[in-house]
């Protein structure tokens, strides 16, 4: 009796310590590993991704309250109050802060530009860009010709953009142009990124690529319109920096990349002869993605400052710049194999497809 007794309290006391110590680790440890191992830290995959959709019944409404949250931001920058008017903006994904990932395509050409602003919130004068042009575009529809197609997303960082201060990072402070998949993202971006985090600029290319839902958008975009040329939207440079076939090439140049410098020249030149840079990209860069390693000829306009003030100023100027973008002639002649590989639009067949054999 005395046996049972005590073995029954050593059972119970034992079973009590196991209970209290397995939920102080799983306060104190577990959890937050589990939550940096699978959320936090790892890339977004086909299965993850379906997080961030927005269901098409809500897709209208969650569009509608963004754009009068945004109105109120635009309003403090002195900007206009209804940023969306009335163009048919599209989103079927949104951010870690809920906030619907716009875009919105006109034409129906075979020809197609991709623009990208707002990847940056903190560089703040090219953030009305994508959406004036877009409104700009659904009051002259005649500016689109009938072989083109142009693909305006205007705030690709709603998150940082939308903060008490603006952010060049996203919600989970990872800058949305170092974490594209790039060759060369696991050999260099960390240190690329710890080489430079004197400086104030907050650079983070997030611990493995493809780990935001601004980057995911972004390829989705690429993959799914497969753009003939992409402009992108920067401050405060003050250049217009080409990446694409060619780029920091010396010496003879093939057609296409003949062709795709032409087109950084011709953007130039219907923006007051704006100065043309070869500047060096970034591992897990849109220009190193899309550019160097796609042959997408990328053009980055970067804007002289990023003062809220100059908005007007630069809209005017670099309006031809940014028609001259979509109307330049230009249909990619690469082979397509080197074109955009399909990262995500046709995973629904391939899943299909691998149940089909087993
Ligand atoms: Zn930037």
């Amino acid at each position: 009796m005395y046996q049972l007794m005590k073995s029954v309290l050593i059972k119970s006391s034992a079973l009590s310590l196991l209970g209290a110590g397995s939920a102080m680790a799983e306060n104190l440890h577990y959890s937050d590993l589990m939550r940096r191992a699978f959320i936090t830290s790892s890339s977004i995959n086909p299965e993850s991704e379906v997080a961030f959709r927005i269901a098409s019944e809500r897709q209208n409404q969650d569009i509608v309250s963004f754009c009068h949250k945004l109105g109120l931001s635009f309003k403090k920058n002195g900007w206009e109050t209804d940023p969306c008017g009335r163009v048919k903006w599209q989103a079927t994904m949104q951010s870690g802060d809920k906030n619907p990932l716009l875009f919105v395509t006109f034409g129906s050409g075979h020809e197609t530009t991709l623009l990208l602003s707002g990847v940056h919130p903190d560089e703040q004068t090219p953030l009305p860009m994508g959406f004036r042009l877009a409104r700009h575009l659904l009051e002259h529809p005649e500016l689109i010709k009938a072989d083109q197609q142009i693909v305006i997303a205007p705030l690709v960082n709603p998150d940082g953009f939308l903060r008490d201060k603006a952010q060049r990072t996203n919600g989970r402070g990872v800058d949305p142009n170092r974490n594209f998949f790039t060759l060369d993202w696991y050999e260099k971006s960390l240190a690329t990124w710890q080489s430079a985090r004197n400086k104030s600029l907050p650079h983070f290319p997030g611990h493995f690529p493809n780990s935001e839902i601004e980057t995911i958008f972004q390829v989705r975009l690429i993959d799914e319109f497969q753009p003939d040329k992409i402009l992108s939207i920067h401050a405060p440079l003050g250049f217009l920096d080409y990446d694409g076939p060619g780029d920091q090439k010396g010496g003879s140049l093939t057609v296409t990349e003949t062709k795709a410098r032409a087109l950084a020249a011709a953007i130039s030149k219907k923006s007051n002869n704006y100065r043309v840079v070869d500047y060096s990209f970034y591992p897990g860069s849109l220009g190193n993605f899309a550019g160097n390693e796609r042959h997408i000829p990328t053009v980055t306009l970067e804007l002289r400052t990023t003062d809220a003030d100059r908005v007007d100023e630069y809209w005017e100027q670099f309006l031809p710049g940014m028609m001259q973008a979509i109307s330049y002639p230009f249909k990619k002649e690469i082979e397509e194999s080197r074109n955009t590989q399909k990262f995500y639009s046709h995973y629904d067949d391939f899943v299909l497809r691998s149940k089909d054999k087993s």
